[in-house]
């Protein structure tokens, strides 16, 4: 009975023989969630443009007897997606029990700088590219009888944080987007959820500290007074995936923090001021 009780347990807080698909996998926040999904029993298929990098972390990975594979694939090319899955298809047999749509990517300007090409070239990525992958995802996900998927949003789709105009467009989109996939395919026993990070430190950050020289690192306050690190939302990500979770969906799950404007004024509705817990299916 103890045993059987200890199982049960065990087998809510594991990942083990489920298949998953995380785009842009080979640095920062992607990275950290193949590698908490492999450890914990997935087998993980990964992504991302660049093939050195790919076939780098595919080494490194198996130095970590860890199951991945990985192909190169721009998310931001309709063809490519469709290649993806056509790819995901065969390799896990038809069946896909999680899809982390993480491939994300931003330019920092004002508003009235952005061109048509910064923002085709951050909506296609961003969120183009998720709500598609979600898309050509659902007969596979849906076959699992388990499936989830987690957006990799952004705490700028909730909040107006400066130059982040485009950026926050697609986040927010991909909010609402994970609220409408959540009530639209319960039935199919299909969860959407998302993860809306305040700052965490990846080579995406750095280029934002890097462009701009009046909002710094000391900043910015959040509550455990220092950066994120990737693997702290690749705990999340992990958790929202388990059978442990297979009562929460349509949830986005943001950090808390504040946002000081080059004044020094906290923006309205900023990371601090908002306190919401966010609570399984009670949005
Ligand atoms: P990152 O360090 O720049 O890594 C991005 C990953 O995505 C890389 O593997 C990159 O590889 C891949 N990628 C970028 N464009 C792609 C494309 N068109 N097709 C396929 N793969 C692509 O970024 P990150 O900070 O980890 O961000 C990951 C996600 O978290 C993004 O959606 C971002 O918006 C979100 N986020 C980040 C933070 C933060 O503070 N870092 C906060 C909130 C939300 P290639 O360049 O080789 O394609």
């Amino acid at each position: 009975m103890a045993a059987n009780f200890k199982a049960e347990i065990g087998k809510r807080w594991s990942l083990h023989g489920t298949t998953a698909l995380v785009t842009g996998g080979t640095r920062g926040i992607g990275k950290a969630i193949v590698e908490e999904l492999a450890g914990l029993g997935a087998k993980v298929h990964t992504c991302a443009r660049n093939e050195a990098d790919v076939e780098k972390c595919l080494q490194e990975w198996k130095s970590l007897n860890l199951t991945v594979t990985g192909t190169v694939c721009d998310v931001s090319s309709r063809e490519q997606r469709e290649n993806l899955i056509h790819h995901i298809t065969s390799l896990f047999q038809g069946k896909l029990d999680i899809l982390i749509n993480n491939s994300g990517t931003s330019r920092y300007k004002n508003a009235l700088d952005f061109t048509a090409e910064d923002y085709s070239f951050i909506m296609s990525t961003n969120l183009e590219s998720a709500f598609h992958l979600s898309q050509l995802a659902h007969p596979l996900l849906k076959a699992s009888r388990s499936g989830s998927i987690v957006f990799i949003s952004s705490v700028a789709g909730l909040i107006a944080i400066p130059s982040f105009t485009v950026y926050a467009i697609t986040k927010g989109g991909m909010n609402q987007l994970t609220r409408n996939l959540a009530i639209e395919w319960a039935k199919d026993n299909i969860r959407a959820n998302a993860i809306a990070p305040g700052p965490i430190s990846t080579p995406l950050l750095e280029l934002y500290f890097e462009s701009k020289n009046d909002l710094t690192i000391e900043a910015i306050g959040v509550p455990m007074a220092r950066i994120g690190e990737p693997v702290e939302v690749a705990a999340l990500a992990a958790f929202l995936c388990m059978p442990g979770a297979s009562y929460i969906t349509g949830q986005k799950w943001k950090d808390e923090g504040k946002l000081r404007t080059v004044e020094g004024t906290i923006l309205e509705n900023s990371w601090s001021n908002k306190k919401e817990v966010a609570t399984p299916l009670l949005e």
